[in-house]
């Protein structure tokens, strides 16, 4: 399979040494998920089991709802619950019977853990399998820790996925699944690309309603849309699928990488490739041209947050002329992020984990033109005057996919901009 970008680097990250850091760490906890998953999941109650703290974070990141009956809500444990006092399963049991006497809408229902109900280990998991067994066939009962202890904000996606997926039934069917909760408007997109190279039947994870659910099996090939879902990639090995490893789709390079694999594994010819990339490409090298012009020379330093970096690092040196200077990840997978560090020119500090005071000595050391980082970090960082932009941005707009490969540059492009432009203002 033939693609036009440039060569790959001739020494890559790959093999770099890794700067491993375990200690303070600045990230949002998995509940954030929920925001994103209660919209693609249609048909899904996201229940966290926790405390007045994660009810806000819920309130405040989902925004209110006024004409909505929102699809998630929190069961608060009270403080004569986190003390032992009361049978946290009974008034589970019984906010659960409330909720969906309520709502004959809901077919699935996420117990989502929280720290209030890890630290009184409250065992969710019993809690799914009893109610699972008294609401079959009509509401299928999961459960998934989206926990602030020792994770990030994007592995609340990745526990909820990966809890789906021993329940998926098995199947025989040689069937392409594509992973990831990407917005709906992206997803059909991309499954426009794939149905134009003939390849299918391509079912995804999650699907959008229970009835449209897949089967898994040995002949099952799956490809990820996101960096952060090695929870969900090891179920599916274990269910005896095949990971089609490649980039990630952003930009035009990854999008073509990834497709390309994807392609290979189902044999489709080099000019079908060619006729069905080539002016999706085009638009994307166009847009991201014009959008990027800003980043051209300009450096950029990674913080751990989204899992997101390395391939974001990647389309940020390849194909917007930036040096990245660290890149910082939670978790470094090699099945997962190998393929993108192959193609990140040598060079730069790669990071696995966290302590953040000593990372901020690095970044205040390096001067960054840009720095992408979480919340917590970005306005002190601006007080110090550093250009950021919020980690948590690029996974609430769509950036996947060629369509998308523009408004990913010009989300970095946004910040350095608006500095210069302040810069000759203040000439
Ligand atoms: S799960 Fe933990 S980190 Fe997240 S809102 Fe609740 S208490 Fe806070």
């Amino acid at each position: 399979m033939t693609h036009h970008n440039a060569p790959p680097p001739t020494l890559g990250c790959r093999s770099a040494p890794v700067l491993k850091e375990r200690g303070q760490r600045e990230v949002f906890c998995g509940l954030t998920g929920i925001i994103w998953l209660h919209r693609k999941i249609q048909d899904a109650f996201f229940l966290v089991v926790g405390s007045r703290t994660c009810a806000h974070l819920l309130q405040s990141a989902a925004g209110v709802m006024i004409f909505a009956e929102p699809r998630f809500g929190t069961a608060i444990l009270e403080e004569s619950d986190l003390a032992g006092l009361n049978d946290a399963h009974a008034e589970l049991d019984r906010t659960v019977e409330q909720l969906l006497a309520r709502r004959p809408d809901i077919r699935q229902l996420f117990l989502v853990g929280s720290c209030p109900s890890e630290v009184i280990k409250l065992d969710l998991n019993r809690a799914a399998e009893r109610l699972t067994v008294q609401y079959a066939p009509k509401v299928r009962v999961l459960e998934y820790s989206g926990s602030g202890i020792e994770t990030t904000f994007t592995q609340g996606e990745d526990a909820c996925l990966a809890a789906m997926v021993p329940v998926l039934p098995q199947t025989d069917a040689r069937e392409l699944l594509v992973v990831g909760a990407l917005p709906d408007v992206v997803e059909d997109q991309m499954l426009g690309l794939l149905a134009d190279l003939g390849i299918g039947p391509v079912r995804v994870l999650p699907a959008r309603n229970i009835d449209d659910e897949m089967g898994v099996g040995d002949n099952t090939v799956f490809a990820l849309t996101q960096p952060f879902l090695g929870d969900t990639h090891a179920a599916l090995v274990r269910r005896g699928a095949s990971h089609i490893a490649a980039p990630f789709p952003f930009g035009d390079e990854g999008t073509t990488a990834w497709l390309a694999a994807i392609a290979a594994e189902f044999g489709v010819s080099d000019e079908v490739f060619q006729r069905v990339t080539e002016a999706p490409r085009r638009r994307a090298r166009q847009a991201i041209a014009q959008a990027a012009a800003p980043l051209n020379g300009k450096s950029v330093f990674f913080f751990p947050d989204s899992q997101l970096e390395i391939p974001l690092a990647r389309f940020l040196t390849r194909e917007c002329g930036m040096t990245a200077l660290e890149v910082g990840s939670p978790y470094i997978h090699d099945s997962l992020h190998g393929p993108d560090l192959d193609l990140l020119p040598a060079g730069p500090q790669i990071s696995e984990g966290q302590d953040v005071d000593l990372q901020l000595d690095r970044c205040r050391d390096a001067r960054p033109d840009l720095t992408v980082c979480g919340l917590g970090l970005a306005n002190p960082l601006e007080a110090e005057g550093l250009s950021t932009k919020w980690a948590i941005e690029l996974v609430f707009t769509p950036v996947h996919f060629y369509e998308q490969a523009g408004d990913l540059a010009s989300l970095f492009a946004r910040p350095v901009r608006r500095k210069d432009i302040l810069g000759v203002a203040a000439e």
